[in-house]
C-alpha cells in the first residue's frame, strides 16, 4: 500500500481534529443487527420496556438503527479532552525485532486511570444519567476495568455507583477494588446475599467464582428496584459500540492525514465493544462498498463464542432478567474457566458484530492463553507498555500476520487496538513466568452442557 514517508512514530491528532461525533454503524448495515426481545413477551423491547433499566437517551440511542451520525454532547468532548485523542503508534521496534516488513501500528487506549478504553463509554452513560437527574448508576464489572472507568466517570459527575465484581476478580485483584472505592463507588462480589438472584445462586452453586452473566443479574436487580437508579453495562450493547466508534473515528483520521491504508484490523472481542469502535468506521466504507480491510476478531480459546458459539436468540444473563438478544452465545450458563485471566469471560457477543461476522464481513480467531502471554512479554520488551491479557489476544494475531508477511515478503499495513494496560494483571503474569498457567479449551462436551441453556423460541 501507499504511504508517506516520515510516519512519527506516534501519530496524535490536534484538538481541531478530534471527532465531534460518533458513527453508528448501524446505518449502514444492510442487514440490521435483529432487536432485542422482551424475555417474557419475546416481543421487540420498545423504549417503554426499557425504561426501568436504561437511562432514557441511551434506549433511543439503543434503538436507533438508522441515524448516522450523534453530535458528541460538550461535556463529554471536554472530558474526552484529558486523555485524548489517544495516540496511534508506528510499531517499529516491534517490526525491528520481528524483522517482518509489515508496518504495524496499534491504537492505545490505555493512557487514562482506568487503564483502558471502557472509559469512552462510561462517561457517555454517566451523563446521560445525570441529564436525567438520576442519583446513581449500578453495573457488573468482570476484570474490573468497567467498573473502575464507570467510578471515574461517575465521580466527575457527582453520581452514586454501585459495582457488583465477579467474585474470582474481587478476591484476585483487591487493587482494582481499592481504585474504585477511590472513586467513591461500592464494590460488592457476586454472587452475593444481597439480591434475590444473588441468593438464588449461591444455594444453586455453592462457592462459585461468579460470571459476569451472574453479575449483570444482580445489578439489574438492583437498579429496578431503588428509585433514582439505573443499570448500565460497559459492552455489549449497541450504545456503547456507539461511544467507542470515537476509537476508530480517530485512527481514520489518523491514518488519512498520512495516506496509510490498512490491510488487516484486529482487535481483541470480549463483548466486542473496542473492536466494534475500532472497526466502525472502517466497516462503513466495507459496507457502502468503498474499501476493503481483512477484520479478525480475536477471542481466547477458553470462551470461544464467535468460533464455536451458536448465532441465536440467548439471555444475556445468568438470572435471564435482562432482553434477549441474538448473538453468538456459549449459553447464559456457560462459565468460563477460572484459570483463563483476561476480561473476554462473557458468554455473548455484540449483536452488531455477530450479524456482520454472520454475514461475512470479518473473521475470528482463538488464540490460547500461554501464547498470549508470550507475545504480551515480546511486545512489552521492546515497544515498553505492559499490555493488559485482553489486548495481547490482539498483539498475539498481529504478530502472526506480520510473521505470514515475513515469509511471503509483502509489505502489509496491519492496525490492532491495544486497548489498556496490564498493571492489575500481575498475578496472571507471575502465574506466567512461573510457568503454572494453563491453556485450557472446553471440550465439544462442556460446551454442549452451555448450549442446553439456550432456548428455543422459535424466532430465526
Ligand atoms: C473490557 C476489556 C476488553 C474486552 O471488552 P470488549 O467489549 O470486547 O472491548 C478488552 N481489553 C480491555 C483492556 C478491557 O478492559
Amino acid at each position: 500500500m501507499s504511504e508517506a514517508k516520515n510516519i512519527p512514530y506516534k501519530i496524535y491528532l490536534e484538538e481541531s481534529e478530534l471527532p465531534k461525533y460518533w458513527y453508528n454503524v448501524r446505518a449502514d448495515m444492510k442487514v440490521k443487527p435483529a432487536p432485542l426481545l422482551h424475555p417474557g413477551t419475546l416481543k421487540p423491547m420498545t423504549a417503554e420496556d426499557l425504561a426501568p433499566v436504561f437511562c432514557e437517551e441511551l434506549i433511543k440511542q439503543e434503538l436507533d438503527d438508522d441515524t448516522r451520525e450523534y453530535p458528541i454532547p460538550q461535556p463529554i468532548l471536554d472530558f474526552y479532552k484529558m486523555y485524548r485523542p489517544s495516540p496511534l503508534v508506528r510499531a517499529y521496534c516491534l517490526e525491528k525485532k520481528l524483522q517482518t516488513p509489515a508496518k504495524i501500528y496499534y491504537k492505545f487506549e490505555g493512557n487514562n486511570t482506568s487503564g483502558s478504553h471502557k472509559l469512552n463509554s462510561a462517561i457517555a452513560q454517566a451523563y446521560y444519567a445525570k441529564q436525567q437527574g438520576l442519583k446513581g448508576v449500578t453495573t457488573e464489572t468482570g476484570a474490573g476495568q468497567w467498573g473502575t472507568a464507570l467510578s471515574m466517570a461517575c465521580s466527575y459527575f457527582g453520581l452514586d455507583c454501585k459495582v457488583y465484581m465477579v467474585k474470582v476478580s474481587y478476591e484476585q485483584k483487591p487493587f482494582r477494588r481499592e481504585v474504585m472505592r477511590t472513586y467513591g463507588a461500592s464494590v460488592v462480589p457476586s454472587p452475593s446475599d444481597t439480591t434475590n438472584v444473588g441468593r438464588a445462586i449461591l444455594e444453586r452453586f455453592p462457592g462459585t467464582t461468579g460470571s459476569l452473566g451472574c453479575a449483570i443479574s444482580e445489578a439489574v436487580e438492583v437498579a429496578t428496584s431503588t428509585p433514582g437508579y439505573r443499570y448500565v453495562l460497559g459492552s455489549v450493547l449497541n450504545q456503547v459500540l456507539l461511544h467507542q466508534s470515537v476509537i476508530g473515528l480517530e485512527t481514520k483520521i489518523a491514518l488519512d492525514k498520512y495516506g496509510i491504508v490498512p490491510d488487516i484490523i484486529i482487535g481483541c472481542a470480549g463483548g466486542g465493544s473496542n473492536l466494534g469502535g475500532l472497526i466502525s468506521p472502517f466497516m462503513g466504507q466495507k459496507l457502502r462498498g468503498e474499501a476493503d480491510y481483512r477484520i479478525i476478531a480475536v477471542e481466547p480459546a477458553s470462551c470461544p463464542s464467535f468460533t464455536r458459539g451458536k448465532f441465536a436468540y440467548d439471555f444475556c444473563d445468568t438470572g435471564k432478567v435482562c432482553p434477549m438478544a441474538k448473538m453468538y452465545t456459549l449459553g447464559s450458563g456457560f462459565i468460563p474457566a477460572p484459570n483463563h485471566a483476561g476480561g473476554l469471560r462473557y458468554h455473548g457477543m455484540s449483536s452488531i458484530l455477530s450479524q456482520l461476522y454472520h454475514d461475512g464481513y470479518m473473521e475470528a480467531r482463538t488464540v490460547e492463553q500461554t501464547s498470549v502471554f508470550r507475545a504480551a512479554e515480546e511486545f512489552a520488551r521492546v515497544e515498553g507498555i505492559l499490555p493488559a491479557p485482553e489486548s495481547s489476544h490482539a498483539i498475539k494475531v498481529a504478530i502472526d500476520e506480520a510473521m505470514k508477511c515475513k515469509e511471503t515478503g509483502e509489505e502489509k499495513t496491519i492496525v490492532f487496538g491495544l486497548t489498556g494496560t496490564g498493571y492489575f494483571d500481575l498475578v496472571a503474569y507471575e502465574k506466567f513466568h512461573n510457568g503454572e498457567m494453563t491453556d485450557y479449551i472446553p471440550t465439544d462436551e462442556d460446551l454442549a452442557k452451555g448450549f442446553a441453556g439456550i432456548p428455543d423460541i422459535g424466532i430465526e
